[in-house]
């Protein structure tokens, strides 16, 4: 989940925040405002709140690269370039400060902080009168803020964070680059949150890759198959229908032997084209391709649109739109559809003669929206068609990013938006050696009920008997089917032994490994440890790596370094990018059956250390999203006391959770 600005306490506080004011620019005037106007809302939001000042932050355009080629088409044209007329007019931020103002009108001031960077302004900022916007100069003038090299993003951030005591991002256009001003600044600040049009982004992209309200039907389109290969393969998990149009259909119809004239095909993609056929078949997914077309002899927006009745188009012509017998397809599939999320217009549609299909399309979603289907449009010029058919308004949602909006589609984390998320409460139940399979099945059926209404994440672990039975019973609920163990081998001769290709097959997606009873019982060490941990992530499961030291540990005085020695040697050689599949667990394995109890404080204390081994481990930003939760006895009556600890992220619970009636109060806490 992501944390939002209606999540924390704004009065009196300082924000920075990152907006997209990346606006067309022309002669030092704003083009197209939509940008500016996205922000408003959270802009408003937080003045509303009392904020003490507010900073904004953002690219425009990219001053050092554009230049040049300003420059050289200059010279081209033997015309003369003068630098400062050019940057002024494209780059410099105080005409969109004026912009602004006029936009906020009396809802408060906004002063521009210099020409001279973004840099040392943090005496400027605090002398304006509270309540006041203050827009810095483009971030871009900084080579800093787009450097490959973590030091120097880190050197532009720290400047930045000066000005904050809490970063709101809201530049959902930008949230697919890690610069500094979207990411890197966060790990200066004490609090980064989203802003609301941020919020708003994710909360309808994002659920499409996770959990699409089904079924789904996602509309392709656009120039090329290269530029959406990872999005068809991403929507294919959850689509029930993939429809595809514009000139990407036409690399789909070859590879099935259709002819396709002079219109645009990308035949080294022809291949990849073909796979994604075989999957969607295999995946059980429709592919609907177009049936008819509407063909041009010249591509050309005065060329006279020809009627194709037929899926061959003759070798004279160039595809340029769907025909009518395609949209009548389109629009029974997508009258199935609970969701619908289009990206890439299905013709030429800049050309008024061969926008027709788009429109239609256009038109068909937005009716659907009014039925209640959520519709999303993603993608640049998907969004430029919906607004050119005065549609936007009639669709759930039209993104404001298009690079972004494809990213987000295509199942990557997104840095600006990563930074802003909040880490889970993460509440996992142990089952241990416990309970036969109708038991387990039994206990299953009861939290899938008790805990449908629960906010947290959930995981239960049944014994390896149990796996399928409880699997069966948790299949669409939001518990995660998890294992106590696994074999540090993918399989072979290793005689009782549970593989993670096992565990895989039964539906598994999370593995506890290093328990303190396989530490201390089973003897398993450092290395073993790690090599299932290595292992498990290989196989894309999610992990639950323990650590925690013994009351000799403890007593020897070796509390800390038992911790800090088992964390680092759990996760030797896994990747920082892995990192967001692990989260650790913290057992007191000397208060366990010792008569030693384990204060909240002791608690907090320990998951505070482990958290700074992640940082130094792994940098700051991961160590503030690591997940950790504890593992030592949490009981209905201690759990709301333990999770109101800092550092402390859910709860490993053993035996309490082995009846729904205790391990509910401590889930809901
Ligand atoms: P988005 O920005 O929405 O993700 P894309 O950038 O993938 O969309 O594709 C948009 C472009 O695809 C448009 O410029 C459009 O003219 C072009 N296009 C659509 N259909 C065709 C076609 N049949 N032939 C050539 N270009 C097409
Ligand atoms: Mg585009």
């Amino acid at each position: 989940m992501i944390k939002t600005v209606k999540s924390v306490d704004l009065k009196d506080k300082r924000i920075i925040m990152r907006v997209d004011f990346n606006v067309p620019m022309k002669d030092g005037v704003v083009q197209d405002d939509t940008r500016i106007v996205a922000a408003i809302p959270t802009i408003k939001y937080i003045l509303a709140q009392g904020a003490k000042t507010l900073t904004l932050m953002s690219h425009l355009g990219d001053p050092a690269k554009d230049a040049e080629k300003a420059k050289a088409k200059a010279e081209k044209d033997g015309k003369p370039f003068d630098y400062d007329k050019y940057i002024a007019g494209k780059h410099r931020m105080a005409p969109v400060a004026a912009y602004l103002q006029k936009k906020l009108g009396k809802h408060a001031t906004v002063v521009f902080a210099g020409e001279d960077g973004c840099k040392g302004k943090k005496a400027f900022i605090d002398g304006q009168p509270p309540g006041t916007v203050i827009m810095l100069e483009n971030t871009r003038f900084h080579k800093e803020e787009t450097s490959k090299d973590p030091k120097e993003l880190d050197k532009l951030a720290k400047a930045l964070a000066e000005y904050g005591d809490i970063f709101v991002n809201d530049a959902f256009g930008t949230a697919h680059r890690d610069q500094a001003s979207t990411a890197s600044i966060a790990k200066f600040v004490p609090v980064s949150v989203a802003g609301l049009l941020m919020e708003k982004e994710v909360n309808y992209l994002e659920p499409i890759v996770t959990s699409p309200k089904k079924p789904l039907v996602a509309i392709i389109g656009g120039a090329k198959v290269s530029s959406k290969i990872a999005v068809l393969e991403s929507l294919l998990k959850n689509a029930s229908a993939l429809v595809i149009g514009g000139a990407m259909a036409y690399t789909f119809l070859k590879a099935q032997g259709k002819k396709t004239g002079k219109s645009m095909v990308e035949d080294d993609q022809i291949e990849t084209a073909n796979k994604i056929l075989a999957a969607a078949e295999k995946a059980g997914v429709e592919i609907v391709l177009p049936v008819d077309h509407v063909g041009a002899e010249k591509f050309d927006a005065a060329s006279k649109p020809v009627k194709i009745d037929n899926v061959n188009i003759p070798d004279n012509l160039i595809g340029m739109d769907i025909g009518s017998k395609t949209l009548e397809k389109y629009k029974k599939v997508l009258a199935t559809a609970k969701t619908i999320v289009w990206n890439g217009p299905v013709g030429v549609f800049e050309f008024d003669a061969f926008a027709k299909g788009t429109e239609e399309v256009a038109k068909l979603v937005a009716e659907t929206t009014s039925k209640g289907v959520i519709t999303v449009v993603g993608g640049g010029d998907s969004v430029a068609a919906v607004n050119k058919f005065g549609l936007a308004s009639k669709m759930s949602h039209v993104s404001t990013g298009g690079g972004a909006s494809l990213e987000l589609l295509e199942g990557k984390k997104l840095p600006g938006i990563e930074v802003t998320r909040a880490r889970d409460c993460y509440i996992a139940g142990n089952w241990k050696m416990h309970m036969t399979r109708s038991e387990s099945a039994a206990l299953a059926k009861d939290l899938v009920k008790s805990l449908k209404s629960g906010k947290h994440k959930y995981m239960v672990a049944p014994s390896f008997t149990a796996i399928e039975a409880v699997g069966e019973v948790i299949a669409g609920s939001n518990i995660i089917l998890g294992a106590q163990n696994c074999a540090a081998e993918e399989e072979g001769a290793h005689t009782g032994e549970v593989s993670v290709l096992q565990l895989k097959d039964l539906g598994v997606r999370t593995i506890i490994i290093g328990h303190s009873e396989r530490r201390h019982a089973y003897k398993e060490d450092d290395e073993l440890i790690n090599k299932k941990v290595k292992l498990a992530l290989k196989h894309g499961f999610d992990v639950i790596l323990c650590v925690g030291e013994t009351l000799e540990e403890r007593e020897k005085g070796k509390l800390w370094a038992v911790c800090k020695r088992q964390t680092e040697k759990g996760l030797a050689d896994v990747c920082e990018c892995e990192l967001s599949k692990v989260s650790i667990a913290y057992e007191p394995v000397w208060a366990i059956g010792t008569g030693k109890t384990a204060s909240p404080e002791n608690a907090q204390a320990a998951h505070k250390f482990i958290r700074g081994v992640i940082a130094k481990l792994y940098g700051e930003l991961a160590a503030k999203h690591i997940v950790i939760q504890y593992g030592g006895s949490v009981k209905p009556d201690n759990a709301a006391q333990l999770m109101a600890m800092e550092d402390i992220d859910g709860a490993l619970v053993g035996g309490a959770s082995l009846k729904a009636a205790t391990f509910t109060p401590i889930a809901k806490f």
